[in-house]
């Protein structure tokens, strides 16, 4: 049998993002750099981090504050920040030289965020891109902390900003990336460190725009930046590391009973993500699906476990149920009353104006008397919303062409995901379970894609919605398939995919 000379053998490149809950403190964060470590012996690494946990959320809080005026709450933000941030430092960092630099650099991150709350409190206003630029603060204060870390280990590793190699266009706050330009980037800049053996760590969440102006991927980005990563860099896989096992049959949080999915496609992660599981943001899977990436799900406090495993297709036997997510902060708009059918465009119009105010609708449902026109939105965008539909159909409301519009703040969405549902009675066995609880479904959509089936309920009925229906579909049997684990520290090898076919990578 032939060989190929070592020399030749491409070594595999990851992408590993670490997530909030994973570098929260310096326990975390040095199991974290475990875990990279052994990845770099095995080959090529690529790291993303997040902000540590709950930093991102008081960030955000010091900018509303500084809107106000408030300069005490702020700067007591800041003070807090500051804390944790030296604690982590003092606790993972030995060297007297490394120690003064790291030092160096967290208080100029620190500054320049102080500057920018001190602009906001003198002109009390809070603009999208100082929003993004305060917000993504975390991001750049957890790098060089890990980057230092690393090196502390003996790991060759380099801080790189995200305003670098991920170019996005200039949505503040849910950028999307340009993704030739990325590319571009990625190659001059990350490529040349891999290269000399050293480990990138970069600032998940942040882009730029081609102008060099700072931009956010949206809350929960850095699994967004790290297959947007793993895309340009053409990289054997992303591992998204986190504090749960993997993807799993529902929140744990909401549902005990929850299990480790052992495999799932693309298309289904992602329905997922968009209803509500949090684990992944939802636009994770974009960059990836054009290329065949496989994409990970693991645990950084037991990397023993395999995790999830998302590919193309998922595994070739199962259809069925997969996994049920629910989303709380939404809100149930209704257009209505039996004119509307007399009123032209109802619908053309009603979506016009939620594209105008830039609403996420997340859910629409029709009557087939087309009476009624159901939407679900997020809660940030309802009341928005309802007052620039009332402005919309203000004549037909005169006229009660259109008899209300209504806002329902207390809803929920309980999504069933899975392949191949139709026909396999998945919504009569979901309306049974729910009816045993005297749960009242308000509306039902069910996209062709035979992917979701999306209920709207009352806040109140989602834990035991999700309760019945993870029982109903018996999702707490785990997965007999489990893949088994080949390393310890980093899992099923990389080396598996490079005879799996890919295509070319699209923009
Ligand atoms: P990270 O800081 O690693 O980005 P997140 O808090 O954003 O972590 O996401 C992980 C959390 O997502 C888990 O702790 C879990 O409670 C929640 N979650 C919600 N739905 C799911 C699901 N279906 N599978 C796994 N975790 C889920
Ligand atoms: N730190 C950011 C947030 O909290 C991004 C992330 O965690 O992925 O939203
Ligand atoms: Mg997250």
């Amino acid at each position: 049998m032939e060989t190929q000379p070592l020399s030749t053998v491409k070594k595999p490149l990851r992408i590993m993002k670490f997530g909030g809950t994973s570098l929260g403190d310096a326990t975390r964060i040095r199991k974290a750099v475990e875990i990279i470590r052994d990845a770099a012996r095995e080959g090529e690494v690529v790291v993303v981090v997040s902000a540590m946990s709950g930093v991102t959320n008081r960030l955000i809080e010091a900018a509303k504050q500084a809107k106000s005026g408030n300069r005490e709450a702020v700067d007591a933000i800041f003070e807090e920040l500051r804390d944790r941030h030296c604690e982590a430092v003092s606790a993972l960092i030995h060297s007297v030289e490394m120690r003064s630099r790291i030092s160096r650099d967290l208080r100029l991150v620190f500054e320049e965020g102080e500057r920018l709350c001190q602009g906001t409190i003198l002109l009390r206003e809070l603009t999208e891109r100082v929003q993004d630029s305060i917000s993504s603060l975390g991001e750049r204060l957890s790098a060089p902390l890990v980057a230092a870390t690393l090196a502390e280990c003996r790991v060759r590793s380099e801080t790189v900003e995200a305003t670098q190699v991920v170019v996005t266009d200039d949505c503040h706050g849910s950028a999307d990336p340009l993704m030739d330009s990325t590319r571009q980037r990625c190659e001059s800049c990350l490529r040349p460190l891999l290269r000399r053996g050293v480990v990138p760590v970069v600032t998940g969440f942040i882009g730029a725009t081609r102008e060099g102006v700072r931009t956010t991927l949206g809350r929960g980005g850095s699994d967004y930046s790290a297959t947007i990563l793993g895309a340009a860099l053409d990289a054997h896989e992303v591992i998204i590391w986190t504090d749960v096992d993997g993807l799993m049959t529902a929140d744990p949080r909401l549902v005990p009973g929850a299990t480790t999915i052992t495999e799932i496609s693309y298309r289904e992660a992602a329905e997922l993500a968009h209803f509500g599981a949090k684990v992944l943001h939802p636009k994770t899977l974009r960059p990836v699906s054009h290329c065949g990436i496989p994409l990970w799900i693991r645990n950084t406090f037991a990397p023993e476990r395999p995790g999830t495993r998302v590919t193309p297709t998922g595994p070739t036997t199962n259809g069925g149920v997969k996994g049920l997510t629910a989303i709380s902060d939404v809100a149930l708009i209704t257009v209505g009353g039996p004119g509307i059918v007399g009123v032209p465009d109802v619908l053309g119009r009603t979506f016009a104006t939620t594209a105008a105010v830039r609403a996420n609708v997340l859910l629409i449902s029709q009557s087939s008397s087309q009476n009624d026109i159901c939407l679900v939105v997020s809660s940030s965008a309802a009341e928005r919303t309802v007052e620039a539909l009332r402005r919309e159909f203000a004549q037909d409301l005169v006229h009660e062409k259109v008899e209300h519009i209504t806002l329902d703040p207390t809803v929920a969405i309980v999504t069933v995901v899975g392949k191949n549902m139709r026909g396999s009675g998945t919504v009569g066995r979901t309306f049974a379970a729910l009816g045993k609880g005297n749960v009242n479904i308000i509306a039902i959509a069910q996209g062709s894609s035979e992917c979701n089936i999306s209920f709207v309920v009352k806040e109140q009925d989602v834990k035991f919605a999700l309760d019945a229906t993870h029982r109903e579909f018996q999702l707490g049997v785990l997965d007999s398939r489990a893949i088994p684990v080949q390393s310890v520290a980093v899992g099923p090898s990389a080396w598996r995919y490079e005879s799996e076919p890919r295509t070319a990578s699209a923009d």
